[in-house]
């Protein structure tokens, strides 16, 4: 039976992991399992309830960043670490119900697929204004970038190793792993499931949170943004055209009586915010460029075992 590694990140979650564990490994999965919390800086007593597992139980092993680096990089640092022939990752606040493992172990030691992910069905739960945010940002996902991702997608998956070797090959700092996974590529059973409430603590995203998320997964993978961009610059050239003929035949036949004021500082604060806003667009590309060169590690270990 292959190994399966279990990649949990961990942000103040101290009133969940010892649950986690001892839920997990009471599961009754036919391969031997591995677990590795990510403590991704978290203030209260998650590090050292994940050591005192580790002490007690040689499954469990840990990693620990010296600040809060975030799930991506804590996603990437547990990846980089779990040695399993299988690898999952799931949150550590038992929202993703361990019950699926073993379905998923199934999908892909069974019926050969590469990865087994969840996606949800229902948004329950969840504040409506969200909801329709996190459908509009799929939606334009799937139609303008590289990647069409699933809306409900989670988090919540299992891949074989050469899946996890395919996606820390991609070395970018701005690290969407949504995106990623699709982009790799590979044959993924996805298994439906209900939306379950945390166990304990609270959520770390807020709405804008999950907004600046959402702008950095378009950046990641999409230019359309640019594309929106050029496509304004030439309409509202086009139209500046228009707009001048017809004040040069206008000037022709009634020459100019009264100076256009209102007109003129309509026209320059329409193209002036058109001109912000391109630039604008521009700049949130540039500025990826910038991280991407500096090359920074995407996070700074602590302590490991
Ligand atoms: N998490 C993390 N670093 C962060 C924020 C969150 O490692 O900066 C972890 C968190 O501990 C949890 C998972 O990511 O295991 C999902 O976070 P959360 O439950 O807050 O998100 P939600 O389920 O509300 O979308
Ligand atoms: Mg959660």
């Amino acid at each position: 039976m292959k190994t399966l590694s279990i990649v949990v990140p961990a942000y103040n979650e101290e009133a969940s992991v010892e649950k986690f564990a001892s839920t997990v490994f009471g599961l009754p999965l036919a391969n031997p399992v591995e677990i590795v919390f990510v403590d991704d800086g978290s203030a209260d007593g998650t590090l050292e309830t994940v050591k005192r597992l580790a002490a007690k139980d040689s499954r469990v092993r840990y990693v620990s960043f010296s600040r809060n680096f975030g799930k991506e990089a804590a996603l990437f640092a547990g990846l980089t670490r779990a040695k399993g022939e299988l690898v999952a990752t799931m949150d550590a606040d038992l929202q993703h119900d361990p019950a699926l493992l073993a379905q998923m172990a199934e999908a892909i030691e069974r019926d050969g697929y590469d990865c087994a992910a969840a996606c949800r069905t229902t948004r329950t739960g969840e504040p409506a204004l969200r909801s329709y945010f996190a459908h509009l940002f799929y939606a334009l996902m799937d139609r303008y970038s590289d990647v069409s991702l699933r809306d409900g997608s989670m988090d919540y998956r299992m891949m074989t190793r050469q899946v996890v070797d395919a996606v820390l090959a991609l070395g970018e700092s701005n690290r969407f792993t949504k995106g990623i996974y699709q982009w790799v590529g590979f044959r993924t059973k996805w298994i439906e499931c209900e939306n379950r409430e945390r166990e304990a603590g609270v959520t770390k995203w807020s709405f804008w949170s999950l907004f600046a998320y959402s702008v950095r997964g378009i950046l990641a993978f999409s230019t359309a943004p640019l594309q929106i961009a050029s496509l304004l610059g030439i309409l509202s050239t086009c139209g500046a055209f228009f707009y001048m003929t017809w004040v040069f035949f206008k000037w022709l036949i009634y020459g100019d009586p009264v100076s256009g004021w209102p007109t003129l500082i309509c026209v320059v604060l329409l193209l002036g915010g058109l001109q912000l806003f391109v630039i604008g667009i521009l700049g949130l590309y540039v500025a990826g460029i910038f991280r991407e060169t500096k090359r920074r590690p995407l996070y700074v270990v602590k302590e490991e075992c």
